[in-house]
């Protein structure tokens, strides 16, 4: 159940990069704040949203840094 934030915060999502900011949709996934658009995307495993990187083989970041 979504809901208007009334705090900052930060979003737990981990493809989500940006903060929450109040009057922001957001909503409660287990016990993390999240943006409501970012809801779906906690139940999913982490390392299948992001790229690896196919000279270093490690897992990008958000920001798409890598090791090498
Ligand atoms: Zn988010
Ligand atoms: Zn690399």
């Amino acid at each position: 159940m979504s809901f208007v934030a009334q705090f900052g915060g930060r979003c737990a999502a981990p493809s989500c990069d940006r903060p929450i900011r109040s009057g922001d949709e957001v909503v409660y996934v287990d016990q993390d704040l999240v943006h409501d658009e970012c809801g779906l995307d906690t139940g999913l495993p982490g390392p299948a949203t992001r790229p690896i990187c196919p000279k270093c083989f490690t897992e990008m970041s958000v920001s798409g840094a890598c090791v090498c």
